[in-house]
């Protein structure tokens, strides 16, 4: 079937509606083309504050915006719902599902995915990229402690308090406060069998130190926090395996239910799609107009173009780099309409943020470098300007006065595990008899009520793990 879109003007097909699309569907507003954003989910995902989440400090919508309500008012764009699968560079179509549709210009920014250096451990090892990864990997966490609350066999209680983040890039160091802090702060009175404070978060890095592209003095402060917050960091440390106990660093083993995976990215199959060179994370080495080599008319961006900066190394991929090309694609087309024509893409750099749970952050524009409160209020300013749409920059402000005044996660949501799936999430186990909780891993607190949480779980049937 093929879509046939009213207007005589060219066609500028954009492929994902992430920083990069979007960016270059606003600003062909001005532009004399028809243009169709094709995307396979129905929303812009603020990637950034995915962690938040994934650790139940946010809720998805807060982070996210129908693509269809952010371009409405824009009348030379239409929006397609439909997971693109391939381009036809000759017949100058792509193809979505089952539709062809024709482009006279493409634009492609289908961002990233996760890479596990050909390993096969996905299913172990969850990475954080789109909604349902963060709700799942929220689920994952939450019932882990639910596990642990019910969980007879000490070992087993052990092994769901541990939680392992692989990769100690601004994700991987964000997620790893975060659930630092919602174990030790938000979770801390909220069961009887165990205690969250107990849990321990390991954050593992191969390289020497965290969030590498920053200055050393400020991954040092990030170290230094995250300890401060309780997370064990094991730099220059590889994960030889995974599995779903645990995490093999060489010989030795660490013991947990909950692996997140935060140690590398790959472009989406775009090249493939193209069939035009790529470099080793498959990003496609694009031209200084950032057109895909031989074919002027079409343009990758954002994370999955691999572009050269002032410095000739690859630019980063992050959203500053995607809107910028976004942007500089569109005021192209829109020159070449006027007969005219654009110096080659440059990108302004922007500084880099992370955070470091709910009160800390690094930062970093150039030579000027800080950390602490003044870089977290910075970063929160910037995250809240960033987000699209005012209902969503009013929550998310409000969620962060009142997570920091209150230590509160309002978001402590389990979902996604009704009707038929689950037996898939929870296996329902038979318990042992109460001597359910051992003291040995309990802190004097705990002691106390381990009468009380004991008598609770009886010998019937508790949730627990397999
Ligand atoms: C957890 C996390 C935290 C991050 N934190 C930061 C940060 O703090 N600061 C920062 O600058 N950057 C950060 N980044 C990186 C930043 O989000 C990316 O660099 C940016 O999103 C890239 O923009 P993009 O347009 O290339 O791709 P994306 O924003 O990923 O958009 C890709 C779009 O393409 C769509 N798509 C993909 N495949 C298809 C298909 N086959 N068919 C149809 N549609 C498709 C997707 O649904 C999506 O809407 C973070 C990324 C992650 C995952």
């Amino acid at each position: 079937m093929t879509f046939i879109h009213p207007g005589r003007r060219p066609r500028v097909v954009i492929i994902g509606a992430g920083f990069g699309g979007l960016s270059a569907a606003k600003q062909l507003a001005q532009g004399p083309f028809d243009v169709i954003v094709v995307d396979r989910h129905n929303y812009h995902l603020f990637q950034p504050l995915l962690y938040q989440v994934a650790t139940a400090g946010l809720s998805p919508a807060d982070i996210a915006s129908p693509i269809r309500g952010i371009l409405h008012r824009q009348q030379n764009a239409s929006v397609i719902l439909a997971k693109v699968s391939g381009v036809d560079v000759a017949g100058k179509e792509i193809v979505a599902e089952s539709r062809r549709i024709p482009f006279d210009y493409l634009v492609v920014a289908t961002g990233a995915e996760h890479a596990y250096f050909g390993n096969d451990w996905a299913s172990y090892a969850p990475g954080l990229k789109t909604i349902d990864d963060a709700t799942y990997l929220r689920r994952r966490i939450l019932l882990a402690f639910e596990r642990a609350e019910t969980a007879s066999d000490p070992d087993e209680r052990r092994r769901l308090l541990n939680f392992v983040v692989v990769g100690g890039g601004p994700t991987g160091v964000e997620m790893a406060g975060a659930i630092a802090e919602l174990a030790k702060r938000a979770l801390a009175s909220d069961f009887r069998s165990i205690d969250p404070r107990c849990a321990r978060v390991v954050l593992i890095e191969a390289g020497p130190r965290l969030l590498a592209p920053f200055d050393p003095s400020l991954s040092e402060a990030a170290r230094r926090s995250l300890e401060q917050l309780g997370v064990e960091v094991r730099l220059g440390t590889g994960v030889t395996d995974c599995d779903c106990s645990g995490v093999s660093l060489g010989q030795e083993r660490l013991q947990t239910r909950t692996i997140i995976w935060a140690a590398g990215v790959k472009a989406s199959p775009v090249a493939e799609w193209l069939a035009v060179a790529c470099d080793r994370a498959g990003r496609v080495k694009v031209q200084a107009d950032l057109s895909a080599p031989g074919h002027p008319n079409i343009f990758v961006i954002g994370d999955v173009a691999c572009a050269i900066g002032a410095d000739g190394k690859p630019l980063p991929g992050v959203a500053p780099v995607a809107k910028q090309q976004g942007e500089y694609v569109a005021n192209l087309l829109i020159a070449r309409a006027n007969g005219k024509t654009l110096q080659p893409f440059r990108y302004r750099g922007c500084g880099s943020l992370a955070t470091i749970g709910r009160k800390r952050a690094v930062a970093q524009f150039g030579a000027f470098k800080f950390s602490g409160f003044a870089a977290w209020l910075l970063w929160s300013l910037v995250h809240i300007y960033f987000l699209i749409g005012f209902r969503n920059r009013l929550t998310v402000a409000m969620n962060w006065g009142w997570n920091y005044m209150s230590f509160e996660r309002g978001s402590r949501l389990i979902t996604g595990i009704s009707g038929s799936r689950i037996e898939d999430v929870v296996p329902v186990v038979t318990a042992a008899p109460p001597t359910a909780v051992g003291p040995e891993f309990l802190d004097n607190d705990q002691v106390s009520r381990v009468p009380a949480a004991s008598a609770k779980l009886g010998a019937e049937k508790v949730l627990g793990h397999a």
